[in-house]
């Protein structure tokens, strides 16, 4: 099946309720490329490694979480952003990102996604509310262990994880947020929860963990937002019979 540039754009601004979020970069059409769609790749950021595997594949789109012309960066497009851009538009390829929106939706986002791949309950979030919620916890029905935590997060992600444990106290109230949210542990601090994982670790994340008397789970960046992504291609393939093709290049950070 295909489906037009312009049919694909205005379903997957609805279906991320694109227009509730404020973020750091635009979201939707980044890139424009072909007038029709049959074949997407799929991928945590738009790297020059992803846009060679989406032209290899002849794919006339791509849809990241992380995409380009973030607030803070230079606006001029040279250097790493020229290749890539250029590699974009040479191969008439569009290019879609959806940061926040992707993080937080209900259903297809990274947070309930990781939630769902841990079997975690959502109990509530830990910052705002309804639609643009960001990060969840919820309440286990047993206690469980540090170590506990640690080992489930490491089989579920394929990765190793850095665990910060202010004492042996069993965690029950948990709370996520994927990325580089580790500044929301001092959200999770005052939920009073147990424990808070996120992506990425900051040398004053331990010391308010290990303060406060919470756990801290530093469990990647890249491998906690992979479930966006992926939760969406299969979505798409399933509402318009595209070709949907996930592809995860490894990223320790
Ligand atoms: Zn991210």
């Amino acid at each position: 099946m295909a489906i037009s540039r312009q049919q694909l754009n205005d379903y997957l601004q609805q279906l991320l309720q694109v227009s509730l979020f404020k973020d750091y970069c635009p979201n939707g059409l980044q890139v424009e490329g072909a007038e029709n769609v049959s074949k997407i790749v799929l991928g945590v950021t738009a790297s020059q490694a992803l846009i060679d595997k989406a032209v290899s594949v002849e794919a006339q789109a791509i849809i990241v979480h992380h995409g380009y012309f973030w607030r803070s960066e230079p606006e001029a497009i040279v250097g790493m952003k020229q290749r890539r851009i250029k590699s974009l538009l040479v191969n008439d390829i569009n290019l879609w990102a959806y940061h926040l929106p992707l993080d937080c939706h209900a259903e297809l986002g990274n947070n309930p996604q990781l939630g769902l791949l841990l079997g975690w309950p959502v109990t509530g979030y830990l910052t705002g509310d309804g639609p643009t919620g960001l990060g969840l916890w919820g309440e286990l029905t047993e206690s469980v262990s540090g170590g506990q935590v640690q080992h489930q997060l490491q089989e579920a992600l394929g990765r190793s994880v850095l665990h910060v444990a202010p004492d042996d106290r069993p965690i029950r109230r948990i709370g996520w947020c994927t990325g580089g949210a580790q500044g929301y542990i001092d959200k999770a601090v005052e939920l009073g929860l147990d424990a808070y994982v996120s992506g990425e670790i900051s040398e004053s994340t331990v010391h308010t963990a290990r303060e406060n008397g919470i756990h801290y789970f530093a469990a990647g960046h890249h491998a906690t937002e992979r479930g966006g992504v992926q939760a969406l291609a299969q979505h798409l393939n399933e509402k318009f019979a595209l070709d949907c093709e996930f592809v995860d290049l490894d990223n320790p950070a």
